[in-house]
């Protein structure tokens, strides 16, 4: 997209969510639809949410219609028209029709699915009660989408949370100024309202804690636990006053910590280590909070940075300076604060895909720099809880300590254990966790009815 063309995203608060279509807006982007009779832009979401089918409905004016293709098929409709990175997804595949732009599929989707709030339109039947246990363990997008399609047959569904309130990383992770708390908590309420017990303050733990829910009485597990652990950098001054992992950080931004992190950046320069959307994101809530310089120092080059490219422009719309192609070697400090990083230039030893990864950067000579900094954010992304395998004897993990899984049903190697989301993929995305959500209450349902 031409740069002149592009809204800018300049953040006052971190509330500075974007309004959603009126109506007329909305019918004015479906009308702009091709009506592609193979529907590109529907294969190209993970979850199967059917753009190519409820843009055609709403095209109609079959408003219910629309709203019951989205919700039938993405439970968290909503929430992914307002997160996923659709440009990569539905709409791309939209772009190939040549059409002057792509149809903003994602603003679409977040009206309708307001638009059945609005008027009070709930397309979801329950079917009767089959008094079958399910218990689900982790309420992000894969957990409360499976917990959803299993209550929504008539199972009974626990949901158990370690956090004080339930959506995993879209509640503790995913900025304001992208998807407000309310949006979430309305979605959440549709799944409520389905009869999903959800639990929260609720860890499963201690040894074979996962697996022995089989015991008590719930007929299969879905083990959906997510990436908690934030990666640490082990470098000289890691430990200083004012080094905090974005996991942190995001965290606090989302609970209304705003204090705590304010005092951390505001009217300071930050030095943000990770050039991925995460980074973005956190740089972008520093400059929001009012950081005076923030600065995003990664190993990658400009072309190779892992940040969506809207994140990215966001960040450069809020004044974050990137640095590319450098590597942090020491945080220095002053009376047991921060005070800055020094680092140096980089360059790869061998060029190619898949090989932008420390081991394979190595220093420019005489390229070395040196930031004043008054706080160092490491947004170098998480990893699987090491807990996990205690809590889950019986399965098995990759070395990276991902669970192990059937791709087809998602089944783990311990009988009536369920896994998805990014505990098995890795860092993914919250739709592509939907749709494993949806495809292990499928598998479960099979198994539990005997294969049919
Ligand atoms: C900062 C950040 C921003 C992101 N932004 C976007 C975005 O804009 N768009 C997008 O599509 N994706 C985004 N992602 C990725 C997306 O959020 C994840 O892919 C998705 O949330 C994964 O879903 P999940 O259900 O597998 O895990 P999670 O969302 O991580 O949920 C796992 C849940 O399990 C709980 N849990 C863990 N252990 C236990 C236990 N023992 N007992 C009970 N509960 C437990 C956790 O507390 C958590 O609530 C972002 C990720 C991050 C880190
Ligand atoms: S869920 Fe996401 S990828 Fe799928 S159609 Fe909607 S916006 Fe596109």
């Amino acid at each position: 997209m031409k740069k002149s063309l592009r809204k800018t995203n300049l953040l006052k608060s971190l509330f500075d969510v974007e309004e959603g279509y009126s109506l007329t807006q909305a019918i004015a982007e479906a009308d702009r639809c091709l009506l592609c009779h193979d529907a590109p832009c529907s294969a190209g979401c993970p979850a199967e949410t059917d753009p190519g089918k409820f843009i055609r409905k709403l095209r109609l004016k079959n408003l219910k219609g629309a709203v019951r293709t989205i919700k039938e098929n993405n439970i968290l409709g909503g929430v992914c028209g307002i997160v996923c990175p659709a440009g990569r997804l539905c709409e791309e595949k939209c772009s190939a029709t040549e059409i002057d732009k792509p149809i903003n599929i994602g603003r679409l989707q977040r009206f309708l699915v307001e638009y059945g709030w609005q008027i009070g339109f709930n397309p979801l039947i329950k079917k009767p009660a089959n008094n079958i246990k399910v218990a689900v363990v982790g309420s992000g997008p894969a957990g409360l989408t499976c917990a959803a399609y299993l209550a929504k047959e008539g199972y009974d569904v626990t949901v158990f949370e370690l956090n004080k309130k339930p959506g995993g990383i879209l509640r503790y992770g995913v900025p304001s100024f992208r998807l407000g708390e309310d949006f979430a908590d309305r979605e959440i309420k549709d799944i409520t309202a389905l009869g999903v017990k959800l639990k929260c303050n609720s860890p499963v733990k201690g040894k074979g804690a996962v697996e022995n829910l089989l015991k008590k009485g719930f007929k299969a597990v879905f083990a959906c636990a997510g990436l908690s652990l934030p990666y640490k950098i082990d470098i000289p001054g890691a430990h200083l006053k004012n080094v905090t992992t974005s996991t942190e950080f995001l965290k606090d931004a989302k609970a209304g910590n705003h204090e705590k992190i304010s005092r951390l950046v505001k009217n300071k320069c930050v030095a943000i280590i990770g050039g991925g959307s995460v980074a973005m994101d956190v740089a972008s809530t520093c400059r929001a909070l009012k950081a005076d310089k923030v600065y995003c120092i990664a190993l990658e080059g400009m072309g190779e940075l892992p940040a969506y490219k809207d994140d990215l422009l966001m960040a450069l719309d809020n004044c974050v300076i990137i640095k590319p192609q450098c590597r942090v070697k020491e945080i220095t400090g002053k009376g047991g604060a921060v005070a800055g990083v020094k680092g140096n230039e980089t360059k790869w030893k061998v060029k190619g895909p898949g090989l932008f990864i420390p081991s394979n950067a190595e220093d420019v000579p005489g390229a070395g720099f040196s930031l004043n900094a008054g706080a160092v954010i490491i947004a170098i992304g998480s990893g699987p809880d090491s807990r996990l395998k205690e809590q889950l004897p019986k399965v098995k993990f990759t070395k990276r300590g991902l669970i192990q899984v059937n791709k087809n049903t998602l089944a783990t190697s311990a009988k009536g254990v369920y896994a998805g989301g990014d505990i098995v993929r890795g860092p993914a995305l919250a739709v592509d966790a939907v749709a494993d959500g949806k495809k292990a209450a499928k598998a479960i349902m099979k198994s539990l009815q005997g294969g049919k």
